[in-house]
């Protein structure tokens, strides 16, 4: 068997860490998705751009009274 880590030819038999050949490669593949799933929210998320956008279109009719025009 081969691990998908580092390519190394290992017994399925000589690892509780199936299907990699080592906890090393077990815990650099978790790594990996923690990696991924960290980085998808970071760059979808646009929230400090987008609240003062809101607050901008939000305020002149909140606001109404104070500033006439
Ligand atoms: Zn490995």
């Amino acid at each position: 068997m081969r691990c998908p880590i580092c390519q190394a030819e290992f017994s399925p038999q000589a690892t509780d860490c199936m299907p990699f050949c080592s906890a090393r490669c077990q815990s650099i593949d978790l790594g990996r998705w923690l990696d991924e799933g960290y980085a998808l929210p970071h760059a979808a998320d646009p929230e400090d751009d987008e609240t003062p956008d809101d607050n901008w279109s939000q305020e002149p009719s909140n606001g109404t009274g104070k500033e006439t025009k």
